[in-house]
């Protein structure tokens, strides 16, 4: 296989294919500290894109309770433990070296195990281009199965009797939302896999998409993509997967004056948890320097988002501010050797992050650069030891063309109603 350079893990790793990158990349960010699991961004891309016979159990967009839930069932622990194995058999202790991390370059250090292309090599897999299974008709029929369950005490299986269980840093019982779509990654899994070279992905946003017309259901896709993203429809014998809403990442929405639009699940979220744009990219593939794109600022500045599994080795194009409560070790399983850092940053936030947080669903049209006015001290207290102060600074979005779309405060204003409409609609 090809070498390509995989900088979420900080080294060259196998891929089916030479390197190709879009000039701007499809990127979003979810703070899972604010779902409330509503699924109202569920429901808009179902009504939008997969109401259709042959679609019942279609959810592109979901949201599942951690850790027991998932759609399709168990998804991430079924391919853990296959990769799991894969280690084993191939004497590879699967460690991040958090110490070589640098920068931009290499933020969460080098991954020392296989991705899911690798552990391929040495096994009797070589058929297949990754590691993955199809999952069953049952497993694909809950979309959130064990809603809001949460961990028993240590040694004793549901039993949630605890007396200090929920008090930060870490919960004794917890659950927590995750929110999933496909994440448009740089090295697809669901392309390498199609043996019909149906699956491409776009030169100028990186979207992954499914040539309908090409695609003959073989599921070598629903199979080998490790987020399960790609998903069969039976009435029409094909696969199909999120398509990003590209009409409106291209401006072909008429509300919007022809200026990219976040997707319907982004724009729909009542959390105010989904921020999502587009950033650009140097030829090798590495993101440009663009310290005012908010997305760019989250995730190479702040770095408070980080990927989903990075391990798997697709480079996907979705970050998370993981989940303040839960265990550390589950959070670095899933998110990688950054979660400590990003999770004390998010706790006591800069007056920069704290003014760009402000932007997440503030407007439907894509936010290309932000700028931030200095406001008054209105708050201090002590977090771990020092003094954190709060300014109430004023957080301005700029779309494409530099238009103002969004202007916000730190702190939220706050309005008195007049006695004369006193318990009125
Ligand atoms: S998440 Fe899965 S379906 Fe989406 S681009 Fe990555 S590998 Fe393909
Ligand atoms: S981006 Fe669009 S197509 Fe993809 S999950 Fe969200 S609403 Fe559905
Ligand atoms: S709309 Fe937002 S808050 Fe509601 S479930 Fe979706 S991501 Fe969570």
């Amino acid at each position: 296989m090809p070498e390509v350079h995989n900088w979420q893990l900080g080294r060259g790793m196998d891929y089916p294919y030479e390197a190709k990158f879009p000039s701007e990349q499809f990127v979003f960010v979810f703070n899972t500290n604010r779902c409330i699991a509503c699924q109202t961004c569920t429901m808009a891309c179902k009504s939008t894109w997969t109401f259709s016979k042959g679609q019942e159990y279609m959810w592109w967009n979901n949201v599942e309770t951690k850790p027991y839930g998932g759609y399709p069932q168990h998804w991430d622990i079924k391919l853990l433990e296959m990769l799991d194995k894969a280690h084993q058999e191939a004497g590879v202790r699967p460690i991040w070296d958090p110490s070589q991390s640098d920068g931009n370059n290499k933020p969460y250090g080098v991954y020392n195990g296989l991705t899911i292309f690798e552990a391929t090599l040495n096994r009797d897999l070589r058929d297949e281009v990754a590691l993955g299974y199809l999952p069953s008709d049952e497993e694909w029929s809950s979309p959130n199965i064990h809603e809001d369950t949460a961990t028993g005490l240590k040694g004793s299986p549901g039993d949630t009797s605890w007396k200090d269980g929920v008090e930060l840093p870490v919960h004794q019982g917890w659950f927590f939302y995750m929110q999933r779509l496909c994440n448009h990654c740089s090295y697809p899994a669901c392309l390498a896999a199609c043996p019909r070279k149906a699956i491409y992905k776009r030169p100028g946003d990186g979207i992954v998409l499914i040539d309908q017309a090409r695609c003959r259901g073989y599921r070598k896709c629903v199979q080998q993509c490790p987020y399960k993203k790609p998903m069969f429809r039976t009435t029409t014998r094909v696969s199909e997967k999120c398509i990003a809403c590209y009409p409106r990442i291209e401006g072909g929405d008429p509300l919007n004056d022809g200026l990219p639009m976040e997707t319907r699940c982004m724009s729909a979220c009542v959390g105010k948890i989904r921020m999502q744009g587009m950033v650009r990219l140097n030829e090798d593939g590495s993101w440009a320097n663009d310290p005012q794109n908010p997305l760019y600022y989250l995730v190479k500045v702040a770095k408070v988002a980080l990927p989903l599994y990075p391990q798997f080795g697709t480079q996907p194009n979705g970050y998370y501010i993981p989940p303040r409560w839960v265990p550390r070790g589950y959070l670095h399983q899933m998110f990688g050797p950054g979660v400590d850092e990003a999770l004390k940053r998010y706790a006591a936030p800069s007056r920069e992050l704290l003014a760009v947080l402000q932007l997440f669903r503030s407007t439907q049209t894509i936010i290309s650069k932000y700028e931030i006015i200095p406001g008054e001290k209105v708050y201090e207290t002590t977090i771990d030891g020092k003094t954190w102060e709060m300014y109430n600074d004023t957080a301005v979005g700029f779309a494409k063309n530099g238009r103002e779309v969004a202007r916000l405060n730190v702190e939220e204003p706050f309005h008195v109603r007049s006695n004369k409409y006193f318990n009125s609609i």
